[in-house]
């Protein structure tokens, strides 16, 4: 069974919203590089659209009725959304949910050192990274330092023109005979992904008289570069070193999403695992105008190293959250609670790889996604026998398919490459647990977890449309 590219199919007014939602898609990933980004931007978007904030709604005892909409953020890194539904929660919700980190490196807790003249940030890598791709590229840093006052310091330099950017050094070629004959994995190792943030020695103006002054610059001889640094953070943003302990700050590749191809029909970006599913997901709750079950998107941190945490998927922030709005709508308890878990249908919204010609060994053709070919579904995930993955039912393969075939929605089935190669995992078995129907879907990537990631634009709408008719039409 072939599927087909799907570019022909559009029509003139399609490829016009296309390239509208490709745009608006780049531009959301130009401004949001972390997920505490990513939820600003998608609280800007929703707010827009008239969905209120859960607290606000608890503190002025709104009753919640069909066609509201409300939202939940969680710790500044993950958001929930409902659009509540003319049948409210009684026979389960529409869900879709996607996360919003990605790959990248953090900085550690003691970071800043001088070497040599050098000053680094120390780093330790945040999901799975092949680290050889890290070095000798601009890179940027965005995140937080908070202040034990409680005050908080927003940091986010290298993405623009007149910002500087940093970066981590290779060892030139012409003295790399040993360190080519390492395995790729070992070539560029963890503790070598320092981030180079400077090179300038701090010069004291000092009027005192010569004798203490070659006192002092013996002194403070040591670590100078490191001291200019600590100098000019004072100065831009008065924080002192022992800052750095309370701060979250991620580099990631600095500059901006670009359309690909002298065809541009992709887009090359940090970071679409998995925002190339979040954005549409948010789109898709904006476009539906009613819906008979309540429609939900989950947009969660943490995927990347396993949902855990007090932000990630396993917490139980979306429960806590969907007994609040239930109890707002007059129909919580705990039996209804769970009934309305167990009677829904949710599209665990992530990438999937796409068939790579150049590492065309590493794939089964036949059960394999396509860049341009729509919106891809995963049966199971996993890996090593399927271990660690959700498995959809075919009753309800079946069920989105008829849905699928009535909407026009143009999909494909994959697995993660070779059997024996590898895997992954995704948020789907998490919401599993709660007996609802889940599968995995979205949308196709070559060269997935590297800092330029390439996605194709048609697939992006064409899952953007598939959102929307899951969200109206799925029931189980
Ligand atoms: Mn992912
Ligand atoms: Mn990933």
């Amino acid at each position: 069974m072939e599927t087909k590219n799907i570019w022909s199919k559009y029509s003139a007014t399609e490829l016009k919203k296309l390239e509208a939602l490709s745009g608006e898609y780049i531009d959301f990933l130009n401004n949001g590089k972390t997920e505490r980004e990513c939820v600003d931007s998608i609280v800007n978007m929703i707010e827009n659209a008239g969905y209120v904030e859960l607290q606000k709604a608890i503190k002025t005892g709104r009753k919640l009725k069909a066609g509201d909409k409300i939202y939940a953020v969680n710790m500044n890194k993950s958001v929930v959304m409902f659009h509540i539904g003319k049948k409210l929660f009684n026979d389960g919700m529409n869900i879709l949910g996607a996360h919003i980190d990605s790959p990248r490196l953090d900085v550690k807790q003691n970071p800043l050192y001088e070497d040599s003249e050098i000053a680094y940030l120390d780093t330790h890598y945040y999901g799975g990274v092949k680290k050889y791709q890290w070095v000798t590229i601009p890179l940027s840093l965005h995140g937080v330092i908070v202040k034990k006052d409680g005050n908080t310091v927003e940091i986010n330099i290298g993405d623009d023109e007149d910002d500087p950017v940093f970066f981590i050094s290779d060892l030139l070629i012409h003295l790399s005979s040993e360190q080519l004959e390492k395995k790729a994995s070992k070539v560029i190792e963890g503790e070598a992904l320092d981030i180079i943030v400077g090179n300038r020695p701090l010069v004291i103006k000092n009027t005192a008289s010569s004798k203490s002054r070659a006192n002092s610059d013996k002194k403070d001889e040591k670590d100078k570069v490191k001291s200019n640094i600590l100098a000019i953070l004072k100065e831009k943003y008065d924080i002192e070193e022992e800052d750095f302990l309370s701060a979250e700050l991620e580099v990631v590749p600095a500059g901006k999403a670009r359309e690909a191809g002298f065809d541009r029909s992709m887009i090359l970006a940090y970071g679409q695992d998995d925002r190339v599913c979040a954005f549409p997901t948010v789109k898709a709750m904006l476009e539906i105008k009613s819906v008979e079950r309540t429609a939900c998107a989950l947009l969660v941190d943490k995927e990347e190293i396993g949902s855990v945490g007090a932000t990630g998927m396993r917490s139980r922030f979306f429960e806590n959250i969907l007994a609040e709005v239930m109890n707002l709508a007059g129909s919580y308890s705990d039996i209804a609670l769970r009934r309305c878990l167990t009677a829904s249908c949710m599209l665990s919204s992530d990438v999937s790889a796409g068939f790579d010609p150049t590492y065309a060994s590493s794939f089964e053709k036949k059960n394999t996604a396509y860049l341009g070919h729509g919106i891809v579904f995963n049966k199971f995930t996993g890996s090593r026998g399927k271990s660690g993955s959700n498995d959809a039912n075919a009753e309800y393969i079946a069920h989105i398919r008829d849905i699928y075939a009535r909407d026009d929605v143009s999909f494909q089935t994959c697995e993660l490459g070779k059997v024996d190669l590898g895997g992954g995992g995704t948020i789907a078995y998490i919401l599993a647990l709660y007996g609802m129907n889940v599968i995995d879907a979205g949308v196709a990537v070559l060269n997935m977890h590297a800092p330029y990631e390439a996605t194709s634009k048609a697939d992006i709408y064409e899952t953007f449309r598939g959102y929307i008719s899951f969200l109206k039409n799925a029931k189980m």
